[in-house]
């Protein structure tokens, strides 16, 4: 049995070993997929529920790898965040998508992912304010998407760099509210502008009661507070219904549309369709 013992941990060890190699592979392969022209975005549209209207787009990260082919920014982003390449990787993103965005109808909004890494980055304000100058992108239509999780370690340095984006005319939405180091305080500490609920919420919110008060009480909390509140995740026509009847404000989800390449919303993006 002991011997067995050691052979488990051996195994284990290996194991861990093997997956230490590939994280530092990804991390190598990472330094360069910016410069070799493997990131690409994607654009999810983003609903007002009471009118179907899109309103704006998220734009989301995908890098395909030479040889590993499409590698998920949720595998990627967390290495990317540990070996600070992120913030190359960030401003790419933000160049990219507001680059984009600029050439959009008016009232179109471009919601963008900041990592905890950019918001603490001493660049990251300058970094934005040169963006918005050089696209040209009104700045009220770039909303910047950040989770508690990104404000928790140094929180009054977090306040700082949101104050001084708010400045800058932007907005600011809180991402996946409900999971993580969520709390309260968070919401009346810090300048946000929209609470984006974690698709994880609104998944079976038509099903499950829990599930429902949970999300109930988060669009009371938005409207005592002033704040709209985006579904995330919304994938089915009875999940929708219970956001319409709920007065949830935007929603976003394979139902109203998959993240895909911007071309495949021209419709929108061109002004074809009135607002
Ligand atoms: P997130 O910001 O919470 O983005 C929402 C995720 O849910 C996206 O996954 C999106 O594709 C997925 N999603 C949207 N609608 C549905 C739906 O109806 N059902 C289901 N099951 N999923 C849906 P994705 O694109 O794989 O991104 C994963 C995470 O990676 C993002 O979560 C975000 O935290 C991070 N990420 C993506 N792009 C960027 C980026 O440019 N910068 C940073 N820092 N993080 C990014
Ligand atoms: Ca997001
Ligand atoms: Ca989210
Ligand atoms: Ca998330």
């Amino acid at each position: 049995a002991k011997s067995e013992g050691r052979g488990t941990y051996r195994f284990f060890e290996a194991k861990m070993g093997v997956e230490v190699r590939e994280r530092r592979l990804l991390e190598h392969d990472l330094r360069h997929a910016v410069a070799r022209g493997e990131m690409q975005l994607v654009y999810q549209p983003q609903t007002e529920v009471g009118s179907g209207a899109v309103i704006g787009f998220e734009a989301l990260l995908r890098w395909k790898h030479p040889e590993r082919g499409y590698v998920s920014p949720a595998l990627f982003i967390p290495i990317a965040e540990e070996s600070d390449a992120i913030l190359q990787i960030g401003e790419w993103v933000l160049r990219e998508a507001c680059r984009e965005a600029a050439s959009w109808p008016q009232p179109l909004s471009i919601a963008v992912n900041v990592s905890a890494v950019q918001i603490h980055s001493s660049h990251f304000v300058g970094l934005v304010h040169e963006v918005l100058l050089k696209t040209g992108l009104a700045p009220h239509r770039l909303e910047v998407e950040v989770t508690e999780t990104a404000l928790i370690s140094d929180p009054s340095r977090a306040l700082l760099t949101l104050r001084q984006l708010k400045a800058l005319g932007l907005r600011i939405a809180m991402d996946d509210f409900g999971t993580g180091y969520s709390s309260l305080s968070n919401l009346r500490s810090f300048p946000f502008d929209k609470i984006k609920i974690d698709g994880s919420f609104v998944r079976s919110v038509d099903s499950n009661e829990q599930t429902a008060a949970i999300v109930r009480s988060v669009l009371g909390l938005g409207r005592g507070l002033g704040l709209p509140v985006l579904a995330e995740g919304v994938e089915t026509d009875a999940e929708l219904g219970f956001l319409i009847a709920e007065q949830c404000h935007e929603a976003q989800g394979y139902l109203m549309g998959r993240p895909s390449p911007i071309g495949q919303f021209t419709q929108y993006t061109h002004g074809t369709i009135p607002f």
